[in-house]
């Protein structure tokens, strides 16, 4: 088969990055490089990613950044296949500087043009790294998602349940800020957790055992809630809260999963070796991974939990769900827009997972 060679851009949050991704689907790709530059400094003061300091930070580093990746890789911009950039959803600014920025190379280039969900660039993340075959169930819970889908192929998605409030690493950052923890929250959260009591302060496990949205629905602000009127109590102990409230998430997880495994064997009852993908920032954390591999394997399920650095917002994972479109025969209008918000699964937006729809 073909192999293809791939620019990837992605500025959807606060993470500039430039890659170069080779190969052809299932993976995995070989990673010619990735330049990730981090704005967490930036937004550290604030507790949170501010979108104006995203976007200027996007504008003043993105050309820099995508010289290094081109650098790294050794490739020149007249040796790639395809242009890909991160077209939504994020935060509007920011995703214009990256779709902007890969127009005008496309053009200069003569190159297509890709526009990447970059929802479907965590989704496809395990494909680059370990050649994942479809249809595989996926587990996305990141800084701004949380979501359970069955992942069919390319561009083709069921969302099985999202959440009603916060993201699951919404839920870190905002836990971090409460307990006076580093920004960003999920590390220095798991971190405190490991020195903590998980059973010190008993916290609630909103939607848990419960049917809504097929039971695979998930919701955070009620814990965060208990979290608050924990911390006003004045005499809180760090390391303990914060364990404990990492259990509160790993048993919503859990649940929320394991229902969801059910549903995928329902949907797809002649995948022979059925696959629990987890991706996304939170999928950094160990405990997470640990419960949810124990989860899998007790289910006859394999899990992929792709490395740290693939896990957060990176542009190889952006390349490589552009390479996968591209290899179909896809490419994009040079008109085509930013987009805030763009549901991998456009017959579900904003839904629970009650229905399964055909987007093709
Ligand atoms: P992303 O949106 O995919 O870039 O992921 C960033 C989110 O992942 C932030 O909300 C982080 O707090 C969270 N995160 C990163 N590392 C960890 C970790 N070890 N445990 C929990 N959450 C994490
Ligand atoms: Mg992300």
């Amino acid at each position: 088969m073909d192999n293809f060679t791939v620019l990837g851009i992605e500025t959807s949050c606060d993470e500039t990055a430039a890659a170069v991704v080779r190969g052809s689907p299932p993976g995995p790709g070989e990673i010619l490089s990735n330049i990730v530059f981090s704005q967490n400094e930036a937004h550290a003061p604030y507790g949170g990613v501010v979108p104006e300091i995203a976007s200027r930070a996007h504008l003043e580093i993105l050309d820099g950044v995508i010289e290094s990746a081109l650098e790294q890789a050794k490739v020149a911009l007249g040796d790639i296949d395809a242009i890909a950039a991160t077209a939504g959803p994020g935060l509007i600014g920011g995703v214009i500087v990256g779709l902007t920025t890969a127009k005008a190379l496309a053009l200069a280039a003569n190159k297509p043009l890709i526009a990447v969900n970059h929802l479907a660039g965590h989704a496809l993340t395990a494909r680059l790294t370990d050649g994942v075959a479809f249809p595989f169930l996926l587990l996305l819970v990141s800084g701004g998602h949380c979501q359970l889908l069955a992942v069919e192929g390319p561009e083709k998605f069921w969302l099985y349940g999202s959440t009603m409030d916060d993201a699951a690493g919404e839920a870190f950052d905002k836990t971090a800020k409460l307990l006076g923890l580093p920004y960003p929250g999920g590390p220095a959260v798991e971190e405190a957790a490991a020195h903590g009591n998980a059973r010190r302060y008993p916290l609630p496990r909103p939607l848990l055992g419960r049917p809504q949205g097929s039971g695979m629905a998930f919701s955070f602000s009620g814990l965060k809630t208990a979290l608050r009127q924990l911390v006003q109590t004045g005499t809180v102990d760090v390391n303990d809260a914060a364990a404990s409230f990492q259990a509160a998430v790993i048993d919503i997880l859990r649940d929320r999963t394991g229902n969801a495994l059910s549903r995928f064997q329902q949907d797809f009852p002649d995948t022979a070796a059925p696959t629990l993908v987890v991706a996304g920032g939170v999928a950094a954390n160990f405990a997470i991974g640990s419960a949810l591999t124990v989860l899998a394997e007790s289910r006859n399920f394999g899990i992929q939990i792709p490395p740290p650095n693939y896990c957060t917002d990176n542009a190889a994972m952006i390349a490589w769900a552009g390479l996968e479109r591209f290899a179909a025969g896809v490419s994009d209008s040079i008109g085509i827009g930013p987009r805030a918000r763009w549901p991998l699964d456009p017959g579900l937006d904003g839904g629970h997972g009650d229905q399964r729809q055909d987007t093709a």
